[in-house]
């Protein structure tokens, strides 16, 4: 299956991404605009890319913080069943929190991160996805803020995998099978 022939077709340009990181970005800053301190929670691996661009957008105090859930390992069937791989090093006991994913798809993943992350009692915790697809939903959730909306399609690029590979695309592009 991985080493099936493919092709990548952009779908959404690097132009457009920071376009609207920085538009999100703005409304990030109006939200948190009194923190003394917002905890920037990015999702491992694939919002690597979009957390380090959202950030520099951001004129705020921020620390930046790591949560990895499993949730495809190398292939393209996703799992129901969200583990935590590695947790955060910081407390969030009291904090602003903005979790930042790369995409919402079934919608599992979000949500049972959330509601975990809200057992630790943040003050605040919001979440942001660069892509969502909501055709493919299993759950009620949504991120307070999205990027774009997409079809559903397996995409690559700015951070996210295809078995590992293309994070370092500078688009969004659709895997295409050939
Ligand atoms: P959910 O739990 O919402 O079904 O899955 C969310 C996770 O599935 C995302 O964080 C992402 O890692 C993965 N995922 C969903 N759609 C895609 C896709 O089109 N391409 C890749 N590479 N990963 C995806
Ligand atoms: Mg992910």
């Amino acid at each position: 299956m991985t080493h099936d022939p493919y092709v990548i077709d952009e779908m959404i340009s690097a132009k457009s991404i920071a376009a609207r990181i920085e538009d999100l970005a703005k409304t990030i800053q109006t939200e948190f605009k009194d923190t003394d301190k917002l905890v920037v929670v990015g999702l491992l691996r694939g919002s690597f890319v979009f957390i380090a661009d959202l950030v520099r957008e951001l004129d705020l105090p921020v620390e930046v913080d790591f949560l990895e859930a499993s949730s495809y390992g190398d292939g393209m069937e996703s799992s129901r069943e969200v583990r935590i791989l590695k947790d955060l090093r910081g407390q969030i006991e009291g904090r602003d929190v903005l979790v930042v994913e790369d995409i919402v798809d079934t919608g599992h993943t979000l949500h049972q991160v959330i509601d975990m992350l809200n057992t630790r009692h943040p003050r605040k915790l919001k979440s942001i996805a660069l892509l969502d697809k909501p055709s493919r939903r299993e759950v009620d959730m949504r991120a307070d803020w999205t990027g774009f909306e997409i079809p559903d399609e397996f995409v690559v690029g700015y951070g996210i995998d295809y078995a590992q590979r293309n994070r370092n695309l500078p688009f969004i592009g659709k895997v295409r099978f050939t």
